[in-house]
């Protein structure tokens, strides 16, 4: 019998993990199936028995995604640093009765940035929008990549402030609401970890936050230009770019974590991008 996978979340019709996978799977030659799976929000429990259910039937791993990454993570039995400060699981391995959990979404972003977009981070005034789960999960492999300031603002002040607080003294780390941007200057990179844009909303900017030479990326993908990248394209922003490069690259990292084999992102990405005009 094949090893099995699955993506779980709910709505999961728009899933894109089983292309992606499929993709990964024929690129690498590992012999796998990986499915779509539609999880169940009520009973409270009914996650857990999904997900015990797909390991009594030979399941190996899971990507996870809205709305249960809060209840992968509290499901499982290990939890590796970056899912633990996320407070999220975005992975699960199944290995000898025990369930793993991990977050690749930071991880993901970061890779794309650098090494798809050419963008390092070292040295450069990052700001990052939205203090949810996607940003939790950006933090450690940001700070790791050592910005010379890394500025999280969030309309609720108190959850960013909360998430600096957990990470180590000594980064170049700040919480802020979105009016003492106004007294920042602008940031190399601006990162809109909201999901502002699934609504057509943009997170209330002061002008002057982009910067003529710097990069803005959006992690809602597939939606051309949304508020922000339109935004930062009336500031001149050279490079925009949204979150396709990073559904990709988190899916890589989890297929590596599962089958101890990296596989190629390049075609993927370009075969899920949707031009942003
Ligand atoms: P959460 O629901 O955990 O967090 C949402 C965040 O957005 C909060 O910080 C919230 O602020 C903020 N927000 C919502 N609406 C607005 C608004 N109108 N103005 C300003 N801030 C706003 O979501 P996630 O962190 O899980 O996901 C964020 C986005 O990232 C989503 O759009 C998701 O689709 C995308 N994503 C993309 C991935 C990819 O692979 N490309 C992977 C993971 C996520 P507050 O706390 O003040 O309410």
């Amino acid at each position: 019998m094949k090893d099995r996978y699955a993506v779980i979340g709910n709505p999961i019709g728009h899933t894109k993990s089983p292309l992606i996978h499929g993709l990964f799977a024929q690129e690498t030659g590992e012999d796998l199936s990986y499915t779509a799976l539609e999880g169940p929000v009520e009973p409270a429990d009914a996650f857990a028995a999904t997900v015990r259910a797909f390991i009594a039937a030979g399941g190996k791993g899971m990507n996870v995604t809205a709305p249960f990454k809060l209840q992968a993570f509290a499901l499982a039995d290990e939890r590796s640093e970056r899912a633990e400060l996320a407070g999220a699981a975005n992975a699960l391995r199944f290995e000898g009765g025990r369930i793993v959990a991990e977050n690749f979404d930071g991880v993901g972003l970061l890779r794309d940035i650098e090494v798809n977009l050419g963008l390092p981070i070292a040295g450069k005034r990052v700001l990052i929008l939205g203090a949810g789960g996607a940003a939790r999960g950006a933090l450690l492999p940001f700070v790791a990549a050592r910005p010379a300031e890394l500025v999280i603002a969030n309309r609720h002040v108190a959850k960013a402030q909360t998430l600096v607080a957990q990470v180590v003294a000594d980064s170049p780390l700040l919480a802020c609401g979105y009016r003492e941007l106004a007294a920042m200057g602008h940031f190399d990179l601006v990162v809109n970890a909201t999901s502002a844009s699934l609504a057509g909303e943009l997170p209330p900017l002061p002008p002057g936050v982009f910067s003529a030479t710097g990069a803005a990326y959006e992690l809602v993908y597939g939606k051309g230009l949304t508020p922000f990248l339109r935004l930062a394209r009336e500031a001149a922003v050279p490079r925009v770019a949204d979150g396709v490069g990073m559904l990709v690259e988190q899916a890589a990292e989890a297929f590596a974590w599962w089958r101890g084999v990296r596989p190629q992102t390049r075609a993927v990405i370009d075969r899920l991008t949707v031009p942003l005009d």
